[in-house]
């Protein structure tokens, strides 16, 4: 289970804030604001959710902090929980599915990798894992280490070796031993955008060969959950430059600003599909929004 209380610094703030306030007033209104805006929740958010609370102060003559607490958490869920609820992983007609992770070095990509495929594997499919990163071959080792771990095939190239090469050997793999899922570990970057769009069109161009022209079931992008407004540039940089499709949240254990999971909601419309909420191969889980929600204040 992912770690509680990821509102609970919030909230024992907004504790202090309200315990023994004589009146509700725009001073007080204001240091929430600061401590919403202290959890990482975005500023549009901010803005909306102290417009709700302003209102509800006045409507209901709202004279207990404990009340304007109560509100608070309200507005804060609805802002998580409004519209969708989770995302699944999208599964192929036809095996293999296949999955393409990017992210920045650095935010937990091979340890997702693994974690994906041991939870696949686990769920009783047969998964290879493509080790395309090849400019990095700490990347490539990491990931064969992790293949032993958790007892899943790694095919990898040799270090600088074109990914595409490595992508086709995979898929060739995958299709021959009749794996459920492939997963490939790109070294789909930021530095330069043209790159990236070039690479991840070329793997595609690789997966749709084997799979009637079909492309990757998933482009998902791997962030920081503890690197809270610098997680959200980053994706927004992804999403200019490719067709992200979902998101992993990883290091999600590491943070108590719960905000970041609304203001990725918000800002970037690209569904949050997983998190992670640890270093070992069991800590991912597949993210809940309303699940999410009932552990937030805990
Ligand atoms: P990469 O450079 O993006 O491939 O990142 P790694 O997968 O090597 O992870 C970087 C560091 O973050 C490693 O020390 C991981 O153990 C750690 N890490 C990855 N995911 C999580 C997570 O969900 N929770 C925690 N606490 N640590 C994580």
């Amino acid at each position: 289970m992912f770690k509680r209380g990821l509102f609970k610094t919030l909230f024992q703030k907004v504790d202090q804030l309200v315990t023994g306030r004589g009146r509700i007033d725009e001073e007080l209104f204001e240091e929430l604001e600061e401590a919403l805006i202290g959890s990482d929740l975005n500023i549009h958010t901010t803005i909306r959710v102290m417009e709700e609370l302003r209102n509800a102060v006045r409507d209901e003559r709202l004279k207990d902090g404990q009340d304007v607490k109560e509100r608070l958490k309200t507005f804060l869920t609805s802002a998580l929980v409004s519209g969708e609820g989770a995302s699944p992983l999208a599964v192929s007609p036809q095996a293999p599915t296949v999955y393409l992770v990017v992210g920045v070095n650095g935010v937990g990509k091979t340890t997702t990798i693994a974690k994906l495929a041991y939870k696949l594997k686990r769920e009783g499919n047969k998964v290879i894992v493509a080790a395309a990163d090849t400019f990095r071959a700490a990347a490539v080792d990491q990931l064969a280490l992790w293949g032993e771990r958790i007892g899943v095939d790694v095919v990898k190239g040799r270090e600088g070796a074109d990914p595409s090469a490595v992508v086709f050997d995979a898929m060739q793999a995958a299709v021959s031993r009749k794996a459920d899922y492939l997963i490939i570990d790109t070294a789909g970057r930021l530095h330069n955008k043209v790159n990236l769009m070039e690479e991840l069109k070329k793997i595609n161009r690789i997966v749709m060969r084997d799979r009637n022209n079909r492309p990757a079931d998933e482009t998902l992008l791997v962030l920081d959950a503890t690197t809270g407004q610098n997680a959200v540039n980053q994706a927004k940089e992804f999403k200019a430059a490719v067709n992200i499709t979902g998101l992993v949240l990883a290091k999600l254990d590491g943070t108590a600003r719960g905000g970041i999971v609304i203001t990725i909601k918000d800002e970037l419309g690209v569904p949050i599909k997983l998190v992670g909420t640890g270093e070992k191969p069991e800590d991912l889980e597949v993210f809940d929004p309303s699940a999410f929600v009932e552990a937030l204040f805990e």
